[in-house]
């Protein structure tokens, strides 16, 4: 199935399409098809269709393949992250980050195509074993719209090269970007029918995907919610997942940190993307020693951010996605005003103004005073919102790390290495880093425990989740 892309200047005039905005300004983008459960069993179709030839190619073609798109996405990279902004929103730098990010996933799995091998197991006088890793056949994949490009890189580059093929839909306000990269697999040699795109509602054409019987796998990214659904679908009929839910993540400063590196850490963590990120740090435990310093300092920067249109050079923090984010994050603050659960040392409102009035700004935000029991602490907060709280000790640090029902991510700013190992063997994440936040290489296995979800993205890890085993057993 080829992708659709509409590109004229008019807004769609009726209901079959969906209107792509600019979350900075209204503008009308672009509109994209709203997709039907036909049109996921036609990409289905195509899928299947597709199969049989791109898992008979060699690992290594299939991995040349994904390495030219990696040169054309690098190619086009300022196009995609135009693109990627005025839909989504964040500052220009931050989407050629992700552009290249993406690239840089495309090629790390390039560049193992071959590595992986199969076992050969002796069992004596009975035989011997091979035992070899086949892919699963048509796997679907539905992308969130808060990194829709480095998340499409992590669902599509390993599924790709374990030789299945796969039907993707992205989020319904960013699906422009997705569209452009899956034309750029075209142009790099990719099969007709081995990457599909349906555009369309989660609830009709997401949930279409995880019921169609004929997916052997879904990887969904969003949130815990749409989570709990779609396993309970797959369940019911043995799909494979992986599952990528969000998080909570803490991050924890103790008394010997380096605090001005700390500050850059925790204002990276929490407000790139506007925050609207999966292992955004949304809590902060401060020793009390240094509490007061670290607050200061990250007050006096986050009140000098500059916030406006991604595509200004000078802009520092970007629009919510939506009108719906931005909601989600006003009454968020509202409830910890009414629950007088901290204090707002700065933001804590919509942008308002002339040059805000069509986008869904808001305000970087820092809380203090956050008591270890707010409810706050108790959400996955997806936006600029920062709740501080003062600890004691490491001991309380990592107790009310964990408490959460979430587990993706974690860090600690110490220079202590008995406190990198308390930390690391007691909070629990799938991820804990040290002196630093968020990054994510694809070489190593990404994803959470508890609420966070199941399985992992990135590395031979997520390689291995789009393939079974199966084995020939040699009686002699
Ligand atoms: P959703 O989970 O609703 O959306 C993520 C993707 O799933 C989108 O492509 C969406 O399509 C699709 N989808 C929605 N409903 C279904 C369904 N029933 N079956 C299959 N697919 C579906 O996230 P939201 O947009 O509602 O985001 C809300 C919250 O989710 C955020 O505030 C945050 O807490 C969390 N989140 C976490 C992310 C992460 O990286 N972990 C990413 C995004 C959100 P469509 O766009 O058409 O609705």
């Amino acid at each position: 199935m080829d992708m659709l892309i509409n590109g004229t200047a008019a807004p769609a005039a009726d209901e079959s399409w969906i209107d792509v905005k600019n979350p900075a300004t209204g503008e009308y983008i672009d509109h994209v098809p709203r997709g039907s459960v036909a049109d996921v069993d036609a990409a289905v179709d195509a899928a299947e269709d597709a199969f049989g030839s791109w898992s008979e190619k060699t690992m290594r073609d299939r991995g040349l393949i994904l390495s030219r798109a990696a040169d054309l996405v690098r190619r086009d990279h300022k196009d995609l992250a135009h693109l990627l902004t005025r839909e989504q929103g964040k500052p220009l730098r931050e989407s050629i980050d992700e552009v290249r990010g993406c690239a840089n996933i495309l090629e790390y799995y390039a560049s193992i195509a071959g590595q992986p091998a199969g076992e050969a197991v002796h069992l004596g006088k009975a035989g011997d074993c091979l035992v070899t890793r086949v892919p699963l056949g048509v796997c679907g994949a539905i992308i969130p719209w808060n990194m829709p490009v480095i998340i499409m890189g992590w669902k599509v580059g390993p599924a790709l090269l374990a030789g299945n093929t796969l039907v993707l839909k992205p989020a319904s306000t960013t699906p422009l970007t997705n569209l452009r990269i899956g034309r750029l697999f075209l142009e790099a040699g990719l099969p007709a029918g081995a990457l599909n795109i349906v555009t369309g509602p989660g609830e009709s054409v997401g949930e279409a995907l995880v019921r169609q019987a004929r997916v052997k796998k879904i990887s969904f990214t969003g949130n815990c919610e749409t989570g709990h659904k779609i396993q309970k679908i797959a369940g019911d009929q043995l799909k494979a997942l992986t599952l990528e839910l969000g998080g909570s993540d803490p991050m924890i400063v103790m008394a010997d940190a380096d605090i001005p590196k700390a500050v850059e850490g925790a204002l990276r963590g929490r407000f790139y993307n506007a925050g609207q990120v999966c292992t955004a740090v949304k809590r902060l435990y401060l020793h009390e020693q240094i509490a007061p310093e670290f607050m200061h300092l990250i007050t006096v920067k986050v009140e000098a951010m500059k916030i406006g249109n991604g595509l200004l050079p000078e802009t520092d923090m970007g629009p919510l996605n939506s009108q719906s984010q931005r909601d989600r994050i006003t009454t968020v603050v509202t409830d910890i005003n009414d629950r007088e659960e901290g204090k707002i040392l700065t933001g804590g409102s919509p942008v308002t103004g002339n040059d805000y009035a069509n986008g869904f700004f808001y305000q970087p935000t820092l809380i203090s005073d956050v008591s270890p029991d707010a409810a706050v602490l108790k959400k996955e907060i997806f936006g600029p919102v920062l709740p501080m709280v003062t600890v004691p000790d490491l001991r309380t640090a990592i107790r009310e790390a964990n408490r959460s029902r979430y587990g993706l991510g974690a860090s600690v700013w110490t220079r202590d290495l008995s406190t990198v190992k308390e930390v690391f063997q007691n909070v629990h994440a799938g991820i804990i880093w040290v002196n630093r936040h968020l990054t994510i290489p694809p070489e190593v296995p990404f994803g959470g425990t508890n609420e966070s979800g199941i399985g992992r993205e990135n590395g031979f890890h997520a390689l291995d989740s789009y393939t079974q085993t199966k084995t020939l057993f040699l009686g002699w």
